[in-house]
This record gives C-alpha cells, structure tokens and sequence, in this order.
C-alpha cells in the first residue's frame, strides 16, 4: 500500500530518505476525503503530509458530543467513575466494552489534590469532571475547537484557548490524546515546559506508530484518525521530540484496548466510527458478540504486555530537574 518516495521531510527528525507515502481516508465521521501520509524512514513517525486547508471542518459540533444522548452521558460517567475507582457494578459494564485506561493511570500517578492541572485540549473536560469529583481544586481546561467556555464549578473551569496564550506556575499539564492534533510539536511542549512550576511533570497521551495495530492495519488502524492526527508518534520519535522540547521521559505506560481491533475491523468494512452499524454508536447492533469483544481485549492485554499496545502515556520531567 505505501510506497517510498523522497519527496517528503520529516518534521521530527529531518530525514528525507526511504520515506514512505500512505493514503489514508476521513473515516471517524465517514467523511471519506482523502489525506496523504509518509512514515519516516530514520525515526518511524507516521505523520500528515499536506493538512487540509480548513482543519476546522473536521471538528464539527458533533466531535463533542460524541456521546450526545442522554442515557450515553449517564453510561459514560458511571465508566469513569469505575475507571478512576474501581466500583460500581454498571459503570464495570460499561468499562469492559469501553474501558478508559487513562483514568486509571492518571490516578496512579497520585498527584496531591493541590495540585494544579492544567489539561490542553480538554474537549468538554471529561477527564477533569472526574478529578474535581474526587478532591482536585485547581483544575483548568484549555481547547482551541470549542464552541464556547465553559464553567462547570469553582473549581473548573474550561476556556476556548490554545496553549501558545496561557501563562501561570502548573503542577502537571496534561495532554489526554491531543498532542498528536497539533501540527507544532517541539514548540507547543517547549511552552508546556516553560508553563511547569519547579518539580512539575507534563503528563501525556497519544497513539503510537510502534504498535501491531499500525503494522497489521496500515490505514485502517482506527488512531491514525486522519487527518486530525498530524502526527503518530514511533516510541523514537516522541523521545526525540521529548528531548528536543527540553524533557526527560520518565516512564511509558501501555494502555491500549479492545477499541484497536474492533474500530479498525470496522474501519476495514468501510465502517465509519459514527455509523449506525457502529460498536461505538450501537453496540448492540454491530458486527461483534460481546465474546468477540472480549477476545480483542484479552488481545490488547498482550500488546501491553509485549510493548505494541497502539495507546501510550508517558512521563515527562524538565531535563534541566535532572541536575539540580
Ligand atoms: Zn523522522
């Protein structure tokens, strides 16, 4: 499927050679537009070579509420609330066809409840409403695609806002599966650094490139998510953009899911994320027993397991902390 070409650079680490091209196509929404890709020969990033004109387009109303009615709100808060705490017989339903990892490493990072937290594109703050549940009170949400702010208490707040304005002394700034919507990466974790009180971390999520997922679905792997992704990072290259920014990485986290496999198989069968038939939208009505389901987490359970789970989160700290 790809070819190799060294018309393009790469924006990580600025080879030109044995780069190779991927058409990949708009399928969260069923859009179905075309975007071009190369994976870097040197550091194995995957990333976007031409970004459409209007990125905007891509993020229509419905990206925020992706779990629009009424009884989905219900079932998402009681799946995070499993995810952060562990109880609760429905929400452990819910989390074993959609379980939210993230929830549960954020929390094993135990971070004081004083901490302040600033989590750059938040979306509609799904991750922060669980934290200010459990005792958090400085908490910030920051997304340039919003609609509008919003407050959500005292101790909340969420603002349309990019990164590059924001100023103040934070304890973690978290990126929860946004930095790979960023076309500035080096930069936009430089003033994440630049933001970090002493002994602060920066905290972040992505899809990754070195993963079965991307090898055995190439395009129809569910987190390349064109073309919202600029960028899926190989295990390389996020360190060298790590380093590049002024950061140490600490430790990586495996948390990859079931959600590689089904969504990708979907994806395969000409299935948008969004459809009708989709397990995202009507698990019932899809395509996989609860059985399949299942299996394809016991088989995420392995891709951890083994370091080729396609959702990481990693640890960073200020390089310069490392001396003093
Ligand atoms: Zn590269």
């Amino acid at each position: 499927m790809g070819n190799a070409t060294n018309i393009y650079r790469c924006e990580i680490c600025d080879n030109v050679t044995a780069n190779v091209r991927y058409k990949a196509r708009e399928m969260m929404f069923g859009m179905y537009d075309d975007f071009t890709y190369f994976e870097c020969g040197a550091c194995g990033c995957l990333q976007l070579a031409t970004p459409p004109a209007d990125m905007g387009c891509y993020y229509p109303p419905s990206y925020y509420s992706l779990s629009g009615s009424k009884m989905a709100r219900v079932a998402n808060w009681l799946r995070d609330e499993y995810a952060y705490t562990k109880t609760g017989i429905l929400g452990r339903m819910v989390f074993a066809l959609f379980p939210k990892f993230g929830l549960q490493t954020i929390k094993q990072q135990q971070w004081p409840q004083s901490a302040r937290i600033l989590d750059v594109g938040c979306g509609t703050g799904a991750i922060l409403r669980v934290l200010a549940r459990h005792g958090y009170q400085y908490l910030h949400g920051i997304d340039p695609y919003l609609a509008q702010d919003i407050t959500v208490s005292s101790t909340l707040r969420i603002e349309k806002r990019a990164l590059d304005t924001m100023t103040g002394d934070w304890d973690v700034i978290m990126f929860n599966h946004s930095l790979e919507h960023i076309s500035a990466q080096v930069e936009t974790l430089r003033h994440a650094c630049r933001l970090l009180a002493p002994g602060g971390v920066c905290f972040v999520r992505i899809p990754t490139a070195s993963s079965f997922a991307w090898e055995h679905y190439r395009t129809d792997w569910v987190n390349m998510d064109a073309p919202r992704h600029y960028f899926l990072h190989s295990h390389k290259s996020i360190n060298l953009v790590a380093a590049q920014a002024g950061f140490h990485v600490n430790a990586i986290v495996q948390e990859s899911s079931a959600f590689q496999f089904w969504a990708s198989e979907q994806y395969q069968r000409g299935i948008s994320l969004m459809a009708p038939v989709s397990c995202m939208t009507n698990p019932l009505r899809s395509a996989f027993a609860w059985r399949q389901i299942r299996a394809y987490q016991v088989q995420a359970d392995e891709m951890n397991r083994t370091n080729r789970g396609d959702e990481i989160a990693l640890v960073l700290t200020p390089a310069a902390a490392q001396h003093s």
